[in-house]
């Protein structure tokens, strides 16, 4: 093909190819075991799968609704009242979604308006930034402290203001598997009071949460949940984010305003996956109830492997990630001291700084343990012999 002739003023003039696929390259190159991008090793439970085939073998092949199978629409609303209180009407405030990403995507599209500001959290997950950008807005950032990444109210306090449309929430969170806790909602409650502000609130994670703390949504608290969009994904939950199945939530009037943007840039999402994912919902909920002990246990099984290495932890509170802090064994940058762990010892992560607007070096390093245990003892085990 001839090259495009003209000048071409890009809309993403920063954005390249992500550090995810890079060191998924290098992985597969080296073959090291990959704790770099963040899906499991493991399958989709067999019913499941089995009621996929036999929804497209009965011939639910065509356009669903544009928001989405009823059936499905009233599970999301039965899941969101049973883990956070919240009540929604399926009909007017359930949204299926292609993946959390288009969910994400497709809101800030519908609400963020021409120099509105949006608050987000760094280190950050990659997809809100680009989204606010081609929405016309200005993404303001809010760093979250190592080693443990809470929020610092004062901080938000300082950046919200008249322009401030939208605040991005992340919890659990990726990168770092910090959550909220109920006294962040009550601090967030007060930021708010008063403004026209609009929460989105990425919950991806929200069955992946440890140690008996509990996964606390903005759409639990009543004041916050008038102005709250909540983001999950099916994919995170049912170990198929190769499905790109999410959904929202929200208020009737937000949510109107969704869908006004969806039913341009995806009307509908494939209709054998929502028939059979809102079949298993019902007929296995236990899938769901015993997440957090299953990703749990993988945690520890890491968190044991790496005992006795060099590297620093903060156990991960929530997600499927732990960060691990490499300053007692290099001083290399993070992307560095990742790339060569990849070809030294054939174990692959995600540097940190990658997740900021400015790069920042705290020397640590994000691995997924949606993993085999024996790929979690052997990772372990090569990470402990540095
Ligand atoms: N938000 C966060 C915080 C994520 O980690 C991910 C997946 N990596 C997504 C959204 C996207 O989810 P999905 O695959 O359902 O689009």
């Amino acid at each position: 093909m001839p090259d495009y002739p003209y000048a071409l003023s890009s809309k993403l003039p920063r954005t390249g190819v992500t550090i995810f696929s890079v060191m998924s390259q290098l992985a597969a190159a080296h073959g090291a075991i990959n704790l770099s991008q963040g899906y499991p090793e493991f399958d989709v439970p067999e019913h499941l799968k089995t009621l996929v085939s036999a929804a497209i073998r009965d011939g639910h092949n065509q356009y669903a609704p544009m928001q989405g199978l009823p059936e499905l629409r009233k599970a999301v609303a039965q899941l969101r009242e049973w883990s956070t209180k919240a009540s929604y009407d399926a009909d007017e405030e359930v949204v299926i979604t292609a993946g959390a990403t288009q969910a994400l995507f497709t809101a800030i599209l519908a609400l963020v308006r021409e120099d509105d500001e949006v608050v987000l959290f760094t280190p950050a997950y990659d997809c809100y930034a680009p989204a606010i950008e081609l929405a016309g807005g200005k993404p303001i950032y809010v760093k979250l402290k190592h080693p443990h990444y809470p929020i610092d109210w004062t901080e938000v306090r300082k950046v919200v203001n008249r322009k401030t449309r939208m605040m991005i929430i992340n919890t659990p969170h990726n990168p770092t598997g910090a959550v909220l806790s109920s006294d962040d909602l009550r601090e967030l409650e007060h930021i708010c009071e008063g403004s026209d502000l609009i929460l989105l609130s990425d919950e991806v994670y929200e069955h992946m949460v440890f140690d008996g703390l509990k996964h606390q949504s903005p759409a639990s608290n009543q004041s916050l949940a008038m102005r709250t969009l909540v983001v999950g994904s099916f994919g995170k939950t049912f170990h198929a984010t190769g499905w790109k199945t999410g959904y929202i939530v929200g208020p009737a009037q937000l949510m109107n305003e969704f869908r006004k943007v969806h039913q341009y840039n995806v009307f509908a999402v494939n209709t054998p996956v929502q028939r059979a994912l809102a079949q298993y919902i019902e007929e296995a909920p236990e899938h769901i109830t015993q997440l957090n002990a299953f990703y749990q246990q993988k945690r520890d099984r890491f968190i044991q492997a790496i005992q006795n290495s060099r590297f620093e932890h903060v156990k991960s509170p929530g997600t499927y990630f732990q960060l691990l802090c490499y300053k007692a064994i290099s001083k290399e940058e993070d992307v560095v001291f990742s790339k060569r762990l990849i070809a030294e010892i054939g174990v692959a992560s995600i540097p940190v700084s990658v997740f900021y607007h400015q790069p920042e070096h705290h020397h640590v390093l994000r691995f997924c343990f949606a993993k085999d245990d024996a790929t979690l003892d052997e990772a372990g085990m090569r990470l402990a012999a540095l």
